[in-house]
C-alpha cells in the first residue's frame, strides 16, 4: 500500500470502485433515451439486494461505493475523474494512517498525488529517497529490527542509534556536506524537514522544487557513498 501511495495510485479494489463510479457517470451523461442510460437507471434505481450466492449488481456495487467513497457519479464537475481519484487516494492514505505498517510514511505529510521524487528525480536518487521513506534501508536501526544485524548503533557515535533521522540530520560524520544542503535549502527558504530531505516537495514554490531535490540528492548521495543506504 505504501509503494502504491508513493506512486499516487489506489489499490485494486478502490480502483475497481473508482472505476464503477466513473462508469455509471458516464452512463447518466448519455443522451435521454440511451438504451444503456435507460438501462442503469432502472437498475439503480432498485433498492439494494445481494443475492444467496453472493453476486451483486452493478446497481447495489454503485451504491456502496458511493456510499463508500462519499461522491456521487450524478457529480457535475469539470474535472470529475480527477477529483474521483483525489478521494480514493485520500482514502487510501486514511487506511495507511490506521494500519501498524510503514511507520516512517505514514507518519508524513502525503499528499494525494505522486510523490514529488518519483516524477521530477532520476532513478538511483529515487531509489534512496523511497529505501528510507518505506524503511527498507541498510542502515542499523532498520536491520537491528529486523535481526539483520546485532546493533541498532551508528557506528560513528557509540550512543545514538542510526535512524533515517540521525544520519539526515544529527550524524557528525555528515556535517559538512549537510551543512551545504540546509544553506542551500534555507537560501532558496525552503522548508529543512524530514518530508523535503527525502523527496516531497509539494509545500516549495514549484519553480525551486527542482533546486530543492537537487540539493537533498548531494547530500544522499554522499551518504550512500560512505555507508550504503
Ligand atoms: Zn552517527
Amino acid at each position: 500500500m505504501a509503494v502504491l501511495i508513493e506512486f499516487g495510485l489506489p489499490n485494486l479494489r478502490l480502483l475497481h470502485q473508482e472505476l464503477a463510479i466513473s462508469y455509471a457517470h458516464r452512463l447518466v451523461n448519455q443522451p435521454d433515451g440511451h438504451l444503456a442510460r435507460e438501462l442503469f437507471l432502472e437498475q439503480y434505481a432498485r433498492p439494494i439486494l445481494t443475492s444467496f450466492n453472493h453476486l451483486t449488481s452493478f446497481g447495489s456495487y454503485l451504491k456502496q461505493a458511493e456510499a463508500r467513497f462519499n461522491f456521487d457519479h450524478s457529480t457535475q464537475t469539470p474535472a470529475f475523474k480527477r477529483s474521483l481519484r483525489s478521494r480514493s487516494l485520500s482514502m487510501q492514505i486514511d487506511q495507511l494512517r490506521n494500519c501498524e505498517y510503514s511507520r516512517i510514511l505514514r507518519n508524513m505529510s502525503i499528499q494525494p498525488s505522486p510523490c514529488s521524487y518519483i516524477k521530477l528525480d532520476q532513478r538511483p536518487i529515487a531509489i534512496l529517497r523511497a529505501r528510507l521513506r518505506l524503511n527498507r534501508n541498510h542502515l542499523n536501526y532498520t536491520k537491528f529490527r529486523c535481526k539483520m544485524s546485532l546493533s541498532p548503533l551508528c557506528p560513528s557515535c557509540p550512543h545514538s542509534a542510526e535512524t533515517v533521522r540521525h544520519v539526515l540530520f544529527h550524524c557528525p560524520t555528515f556535517a559538512a556536506v549537510r551543512h551545504i544542503c540546509f544553506n542551500t535549502l534555507a537560501a532558496f527558504e525552503c522548508p529543512i524537514s524530514f518530508e523535503v530531505l527525502t523527496g516531497d516537495v509539494s509545500s516549495i514554490p514549484p519553480r525551486l522544487r527542482c533546486l530543492a531535490l537537487a540539493a537533498s540528492a548531494k547530500l544522499l548521495l554522499a551518504i550512500n557513498l560512505h555507508r550504503p543506504i
